[in-house]
């Protein structure tokens, strides 16, 4: 610590700021992000909020410059000093908790990770996701290595243009703008792992970003022993065909785990999120078989052992499947290291063994390679084990072994700086990482001007937001200066403001509120009653009937009756997800149930006070107690989605005249809605600590990653 503290001391402003750039934590510390605006608000918005980016058009006499002008030094030797607390520290947490995984870290998989709208190798929820459980462990002090791939293309930029039609947008990253760094080998070599196929092998070079105190390695083709075709392997977020997602997952699962051995990493535990790493599992049996020279059914029982399964996904097709032709093209030398012929090979990814006709699941690689799997909430809890029963014969569906842990959202990334200080001082002992439900409890004793206040400035930075980004897509599409000065204005503040903003994957119906266009018209335009909705979301490149919806959704709102109250968002990312959950005052979900596993931004937009009115799937199917939020309809479904739909549109609407619109106009003699704010209270207060990622992953080191170490016996939560 003396060590660190005299360092510091001996430090520059700039090389400070330098070292702060380098690991993640920053983005998740308003008081450092401040700092980077501070330097060139401007610059920060242009620059997309990269400090790499901004730190590199100074030179370091220049930026000691400009710290002394703004007299930024002494913030920047506080957040230093506090950064470097928090890397050299373990927590107590992590004494009491997890401290058998200290020298068996616990090794998670992930295809894609969003921790930044900075760092864009992440595409939606089960990335955000996966970066929210990274900073989570990193918080709480698990000890944790990430494992994914480093696309240099990331995932498309969406833009919409005149016809409203969305297009697709590959940008290349600037890795100079990136806080990654070579992994080298015990040699000192730039760390390069191979995977052999049957007719050739695929190289990936590895480097690492610091996320906190967690390691993420990230895997990257581009390097010059590929073919053309591999170098782009790692290119773009789930772009091509089976061809390339095979390899793309033999990269991330067989090669991840070679290169957390090459760095000396010998994890006790493996989380796979999601059944694209389930490849892990062949590699890990293979590497013990090697090392122990056991057999493999040896082997699998042992890794089995280790392994945490999170599955996603309530549909069918929703599961990578792939043919034999492909797996023998892939897998050969794997299979044969493994000792197994191709039809032993294929049955450990069949739910019936002996159908020929059966693809390769990678869920049910997952399934079958791990002790220990779970669903993402407990109603995809129910929907997992009636789906995935077959594979169990012999019991029954209450006796399949998933699990459940209901995801939830990394609080400092998500809640407001404004929120923050506003809980800090009227919640006593609350901090962005305490997951107490009786500390948050006192959220019913917050002073309701108070809170409203706070609520209503985040609402006007989200007005402000939501213009300048409208502007910025008119101004691309060439729209005249009365339509520019139009968007200026669009927005009301005192409106009732809806957010919907998710993938415009068609199960999540982003229609359902206009789908009777008269009814909608009438909800939005009562004078006394003004109603405003805010759209976003990306539909995935090859989904058409997705696209389509955002289309209908811009042409809504070129309907001049319409223009003041629907706005779409163009390029859905964690900024503009941010700016949303933060200020919109109720967020809308209303997914065909139960395809939504869980839904983790209503969890964002509860910490920030907004309320969620949604159906009774995933995540909300549990939170929802009567005071919370809002519940549209009672959750039954009917077989013919055009039914389901037209009920579901009907009780949307009931809910939003009879209850949101009503709770949230109903004023006292100073303008305050009482009861709506009761509401905001009792949600932030019974939901907060339980959707925060601190819980989830607390919950996945009790049920999981201690037993999966053989620390306790413990059994997945139903
Ligand atoms: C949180 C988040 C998601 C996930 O939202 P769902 O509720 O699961 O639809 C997707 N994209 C971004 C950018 C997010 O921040």
């Amino acid at each position: 610590m003396v060590e660190n503290s005299e360092r510091a001391a001996a430090m520059t402003s700039y090389d400070k700021c330098v070292e702060l750039t380098n690991n993640l934590l920053w983005s998740w510390r308003p008081q450092v992000v401040e700092i980077f605006k501070l330097l060139n608000p401007r610059r920060w918005r242009d620059l997309g909020h990269n400090p790499i980016a901004l730190l590199a058009e100074y030179t370091p006499e220049e930026f000691e410059q400009r710290v002394l002008e703004l007299a930024l030094q002494a913030r920047i030797d506080v957040a230093f000093r506090n950064y470097q607390k928090y890397i050299s520290e373990r927590t107590e947490w992590a004494k009491q908790n997890a401290g058998v995984l200290g020298s068996r870290p616990v090794a998670y998989f992930s295809l894609e990770f969003g921790l930044h709208e900075s760092v864009p190798i992440y595409s939606g929820g089960l990335g955000v996701l996966a970066g929210d459980h990274v900073k989570s462990a990193s918080g709480l002090g698990v000890p944790l290595y990430a494992v994914g791939l480093f696309y240099d293309k990331g995932y498309f930029k969406q833009y919409i243009n005149a016809e409203g039609e969305q297009e697709e947008i590959y940008q290349n990253t600037d890795v100079r703008n990136l806080p990654l760094k070579p992994c080298r080998d015990k040699d000192g070599n730039v760390l390069m792992v191979k995977v052999q196929l049957r007719d050739e092998a695929i190289y990936a070079k590895v480097r690492s970003m610091q996320v906190g105190r967690v390691t993420l390695l990230l895997l990257d083709t581009d390097v010059e022993q590929n073919s053309e075709n591999d170098r782009k392997l790692t290119s773009t977020l789930y772009g091509g065909d089976e061809r390339t997602r095979i390899r793309q997952e033999l990269v991330c699962g067989v090669g991840g785990l070679r290169a957390l051995h090459a760095i000396g990493v010998r994890p006790g535990v493996f989380h796979l999120n999601e059944g694209h790493n389930s490849f892990v599992v062949l590699e890990a049996i293979r590497e013990q078989m090697e090392s122990c020279g056991v057999s493999f059914k040896v082997a699998m029982q042992d890794v089995a052992q280790k392994t945490v399964f999170t599955t996603h996904t309530p549909v069918p097709a929703g599961h990578d499947r792939f043919s034999p032709e492909l797996i023998e093209e892939h897998l050969k030398p794997m299979r044969q290291e493994l000792g197994l012929s191709l039809t032993e090979l294929m049955a450990l990814g069949r739910v019936d063994v002996n159908r020929d006709s059966e693809k390769f699941c990678m869920t049910v690689l997952g399934l079958k390679g791990s002790r220990y799997a779970n669903a993402v909430s407990a109603l995809h809890g129910v929907v997992t084990r009636r789906m995935w029963r077959d594979l169990w014969p012999n019991k029954t569906e209450e006796e399949v072994p998933i699990g459940h842990i209901t995801n939830g959202v990394h609080v400092p990334t998500w809640m407001a700086w404004e929120m923050k200080v506003l809980f800090e001082r009227n919640m006593p002992g609350w901090t962005d990482t305490n997951i107490d439900r009786a500390v948050w409890a006192q959220a019913y004793n917050i002073d309701a001007g108070e809170l409203w206040e706070t609520h209503f400035a985040l609402k006007n930075l989200l007005i402000d937001f939501a213009r300048r980004h409208y502007r910025v897509q008119l101004e691309r599409n060439g729209a005249d200066q009365e339509a520019l000065d139009r968007a200026s204005r669009i927005l009301d503040p005192n409106a009732l403001t809806i957010g919907f903003a998710r993938r415009f994957a068609t199960y999540k119906r982003a229609y359902l509120v206009v789908q009777d266009e008269e009814r909608f018209d009438k909800l939005v335009n009562n004078p006394d009653r003004p109603v405003q909705f805010i759209f976003a979301g990306k539909a995935h490149p090859h989904d058409n009937p997705g696209k389509d919806v955002i289309k209908r959704i811009a042409s809504i709102q070129r309907e001049p009756r319409f223009a003041d109250r629907v706005l779409f968002l163009e390029d859905y990312d964690i900024n503009v997800a941010r700016h949303l959950v933060q200020g919109v005052d109720v967020w809308l979900n209303n997914p065909r149930r139960p395809l939504e596993a869980s839904g983790t931004s209503g969890q964002k937009a509860v910490l920030n006070g907004a309320l969620n009115c949604s159906i009774l799937d995933g995540w909300w199917n549990e939170a929802y107690d009567g005071t919370n939020g809002f519940a549209i309809g009672d959750g039954s479904v009917h077989v013919d989605d055009a039914v389901t739909d037209e009920r579901d549109n009907a009780a949307l609407l009931d809910v939003l005249e009879n209850q949101v619109v009503k709770t949230f106009f109903d004023r006292n003699e100073h303008g305050l809605p009482i009861k709506w704010i009761r509401m905001m209270r009792s949600s932030i207060a019974t939901l907060g600590w339980r959707f925060s990622a601190d819980r989830m992953v607390a919950d996945y080191v009790q049920h999981a990653y201690l037993p999966a170490a053989g620390a306790v016996s413990a059994k997945m939560p139903r």
